[in-house]
């Protein structure tokens, strides 16, 4: 490959895989790489690949049929296309990926990505070039900063990656075998990557890890920091209003992060806290390490910090030797938290996880029919508190244009997107809306402080 180059990735999955992806930008952007949107015109097209919900790898493999179509076509044209998987995918199925897509030049974990540009120098070399260890070097140190264009281009709203990897091994999960054991970022690089942020405008950071209240990351003193206190000094950064974290562990919800829901305004009152299951027995077969009390006591703990704090969660129905008195259980607790919101999933077995070889796999008719019963009941509580928010008034963080003329879109605190007409100077600015419609999808709102008061406001505080 020679000239400009261009790079396309394409992320599956959670926010920690499009953490990632834009790291990865950022380090190919000082190799030359410039990111283009569409795989047709890439040099390197890279797949970040997820692990976690179903199917994935067949998904993995049904992209890399058109990318092969894409890499004949570009050869056709005297063209070289260069192909990396990465990702957990990749982690979990090595050199397994070239035997069934040839197409494929490169596979890279996610610990090893900060080694893409020597991993692309070997492909260019003629190598097939394959990394999924757990280097002992920290990826962070390696990887690049992005630049400011880079970081003003993806908005006000950035994820900063405080920890990775997960040592609870749930039984269904494969996030202990891709992703490694629990390492926590130290605070001082955590708090330079924010500032950075910050300076280029970025008004929100999402903290983000695969059991991110697991955070203990070393201090500038000396000492180990919980998340809370991590929050608390991130909290400090000038120009950082929001602040949220995910994803969540019940069983790691301790003081420091409890009181800095009480005591940090900047953190959203808004909080992922996956649950799984509202049964104590699939809740033990599914290893969590917590019952159903125990999460409903950190439920409780939150809400006396927070008053206004709203929740969501992850569910998984059919998971080997559910039974019908199973899954009323969590249907109740559904209705005992009454969530904004919450994901839920069918159970499918992912290969080496210990739920995988369990005896009692529900049949996948019963799964779904489990499935649409437990998001009816999820589709209620999230309509029920949409509606509860007509006629309120929060601030929203505007973050882009709307599909319409005139019309900004931003978020709650809830993270519901917020629609406005407004003049699109606003964006990357607070404001306080009041909620005036509810749709399926989005809530609309008017200005509760009209521009123009606004404008004065700032002008006399001197802003
Ligand atoms: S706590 Fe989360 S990341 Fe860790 S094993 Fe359980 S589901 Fe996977």
């Amino acid at each position: 490959m020679s000239g400009v180059r261009k790079v396309h990735i394409k992320s599956f999955g959670c926010q920690m895989n499009v953490y990632d992806s834009h790291r990865m930008a950022d380090t190919l952007a000082l190799e030359g790489f410039a990111e283009t949107a569409t795989p047709n015109d890439a040099d390197l097209v890279i797949l970040n690949t997820c692990h976690i919900r179903e199917k994935a790898a067949e998904k993995v493999y049904s992209e890399l049929g058109r990318i092969r179509m894409l890499k004949q076509a570009a050869a056709h044209d005297g063209r070289r296309v260069v192909v990396a998987v990465a990702g957990c995918v990749a982690q979990a199925e090595g050199e397994e990926i070239i035997r069934r897509a040839p197409s494929v030049d490169l596979v890279v974990g996610p610990q090893s990505y900060h080694r893409l540009p020597d991993l692309i120098a070997r492909v260019e070399r003629g190598e097939r070039a394959i990394d999924t260890e757990f280097p002992v070097e920290d990826k962070f140190d390696v990887l690049k900063a992005p630049s400011r264009e880079a970081t003003r281009r993806r908005g006000v709203s950035a994820f900063v990656t405080v920890q990775e990897g997960c040592d609870k091994f749930c039984t269904f999960c494969v996030v202990p075998y891709t992703r490694g054991a629990e390492a926590s970022r130290p605070v001082a690089k955590i708090v330079a990557e924010a500032e950075r942020l910050a300076d280029a405008g970025v008004r929100e950071i999402t903290l983000i890890g695969q059991n991110v209240n697991a955070y203990h990351g070393g201090g500038p003193d000396g000492r180990t920091w919980t998340l809370g206190r991590l929050l608390h000094r991130i909290a400090e950064i000038s120009g950082i209003a929001r602040l949220r974290y995910t994803t969540s562990h019940p069983c790691d919800m301790d003081e420091s992060l409890i009181a800095a829901h009480r005591d940090l305004p900047a953190l959203m009152p808004y909080l992922h806290l996956p649950v799984q299951s509202g049964s104590d027995r699939m809740l033990a077969a599914m290893n969590r390490r917590h019952t159903r009390a125990d999460y409903l006591d950190a439920i409780t703990r939150v809400r006396a910090a927070q008053p206004d704090v709203a929740f969501s969660s992850d569910f998984i129905v059919g998971f080997p030797g559910e039974s019908e008195e199973d899954l009323s259980a969590t249907l109740a607790l559904v209705d005992e938290v009454g969530y904004a919101g919450a994901y839920s999933f069918k159970y499918s077995a992912r290969p080496g996880t210990p739920a995988a070889e369990m005896a009692d796999q529900v049949p996948d008719a019963l799964k779904s029919e489990r499935l649409q019963r437990l998001q009816r009941q999820i589709d209620r509580h999230q309509a029920d508190f949409n509606a509860r928010c007509l006629g309120r008034t929060f601030d929203v963080l505007f973050e882009k244009p709307g599909r319409h003329a005139g019309q900004i879109v931003g978020r709650s605190p809830y993270l519901q997107p917020v629609q406005i007409m407004a003049d699109a100077v606003l964006i990357g600015e607070i404001a306080p809306v009041t909620i005036t419609e509810v749709g399926a999808n989005s809530l609309f709102g008017t200005l509760a402080t009209p521009a123009r008061a606004r404008e004065s406001v700032l002008i006399e505080a001197g802003a």
